[in-house]
């Protein structure tokens, strides 16, 4: 039995390895590259094995990067199950369905331009197909994958149904246990659980995105959230929310529910302004089992979810576009999250020019992107080939990541009494280099920076 490192070792996006044990094959994960398009090119290149031979997927979380890739898999052949969390399953097809529609129109807009015909990586019909073979699983219950694997999902606290994935791999009557960490929240993150701890493991594969870093604390990160809804400013334009769908776009609601008397929400009018966004928060505002004890209190506190009694959810491309006509007191949560496409973008057009308007970067914006442009501060901008002045003020909060940092990585990984070597996957070679010599450093553990298409032997671990 044995492991292969395929995708994510030594880069943060793509995330899949293959478990091999008594002639069956298992994909932990099937992620999308993402970066630029040159990386993203790889993403239409065969996988290095045959995707029919493939016989089941154990998926940690609904992000792209770790299941983007499934409907290529299915295209070529795979016709398995794919095991997740069941909130997971849900976020999954609201997820594949946005990405297909994004590819069929990344497609249609490049075949126009080159007067040839591109294709899609995947169609929305095919995203589709993965959905029919997702199997809905709930955390710490122990199923089959296949004879000789044995999976157990334990909550990761990243996004609403992440897993941590505990693996039992039996062959000859040797059984090992692998711990595939997925993505890894910071412990206090709202609405959602800790990382569950785990007790043992043979050998860990473990995310290192921020293993290099230490995240801003989050209480003085809601503190200026806090500052920036009760400005002077506040009184008189616009604050406009760049956010992620999945994830970040609940948590901003959530810290404005928690703080809506404190910050005299009540003047505002809160619009979700984003059809993907609203689908991922009614999975949030379904699952409530899955809560931590704040979010659950405030919940049974409130009468239900969402906590806003002035939010409104925007779908049609009409609601979108009257808020254009507000020119103050609304608070709108949109998408992209970078800023480089969706209905963020007309808001951010039709409000960067005025002094009153504020806007609250959540997240991580990336180079080239325009989100990244209006954090270093350009004074002017190009949108849909306009240039636009910006003389809003630009508030970048950073401790909302739903990655853990160093300190929340080791101490999930301390929660295993017999320190198993760690393979580092899902991480930039910087950062795992830094990981790699802090947790050696604190706690002796046994540290490898596996590369693509290197395998590891779990019979002789
Ligand atoms: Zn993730």
């Amino acid at each position: 039995m044995h492991l292969e490192f395929f995708g994510a070792a030594a880069e943060v996006t793509g995330s899949c390895h293959i478990l091999q044990v008594g002639g069956k094959r298992v994909l932990l994960d099937c992620g999308l590259i993402q970066g630029g398009r040159k990386d993203e090119a790889r993403n239409a290149d065969p996988f290095p094995f045959d995707a029919a031979q493939i016989d089941a997927v154990v998926l940690s979380h609904a992000h792209l990067d770790h299941c983007g890739r499934l409907p290529l898999l299915v295209k070529r052949g795979f016709r398995g199950p794919v095991y997740a969390q069941e909130a997971s399953c849900e976020l999954v097809a609201i997820l594949l369905a946005d990405a297909a529609h994004l590819q069929e129109r990344d497609a249609e807009y490049q075949s126009r331009k080159t007067g040839k015909r591109v294709k899609p990586l995947y169609t929305f019909v095919e995203g589709e197909r993965v959905v029919r073979q997702m199997r809905g699983v709930k955390y710490r219950q122990k199923f089959e994958v296949v004879p000789g694997v044995r999976v157990r999902f334990q909550d990761a606290g990243h996004i609403l149904g992440s897993c941590a994935v505990e693996v039992w791999a039996e062959e000859g009557g040797v059984e090992k246990k692998i711990v595939f960490s997925g993505d890894l929240g910071q412990y206090d993150t709202p609405i959602l659980k800790d990382p569950e701890p785990i007790d043992r493991a043979d050998v860990v594969l473990m995310e290192s995105t921020y293993g290099g870093r230490r995240h801003r604390d989050r209480a003085q990160t809601v503190a200026e959230l806090g500052g920036i809804m009760t400005s002077p400013r506040s009184r008189e334009g616009n604050i406009l929310v760049p956010a992620f769908s999945i994830g970040r776009s609940q948590e901003i609601m959530y810290q404005l529910g928690k703080h809506y008397e404190e910050w005299d929400l009540g003047r505002f009018r809160i619009f979700l302004d984003s059809p993907m966004a609203i689908e991922a928060s009614k999975v949030y505002w379904e699952y409530t089992h899955l809560y931590d004890e704040e979010a659950t209190r405030l919940r049974l506190e409130n009468g239900g979810m969402p906590l806003l009694p002035n939010l409104t959810l925007s779908r049609g491309v009409e609601e979108s576009m009257g808020i254009n006509r507000i020119r103050s007191g609304a608070i709108v949560i949109a998408g992209s999250g970078m800023c480089n496409g969706g209905r963020i973008v007309h808001h951010l057009k039709h409000n960067l020019d005025r002094q009153e308007t504020q806007v609250l970067i959540t997240g991580y914006q990336a180079q080239g992107s325009l989100g990244r442009r209006l954090v270093d501060g350009n004074e002017s901008v190009r949108i849909h080939g306009q240039d636009v002045r910006v003389r809003a003020s630009i508030h970048t909060l950073g401790g909302l990541s739903a990655h853990g940092d160093q300190d929340d990585l080791a101490r999930w990984y301390e929660c295993m009494e017999n320190r198993p070597p760690v393979y580092l996957v899902h991480g930039e070679v910087g950062a795992q280099e830094q990981f790699q010599a802090y947790l050696g450093k604190r706690n002796g553990a046994e540290v490898h920076l596996p590369k693509p298409g290197d395998v590891l032997d779990l019979g002789a671990l």
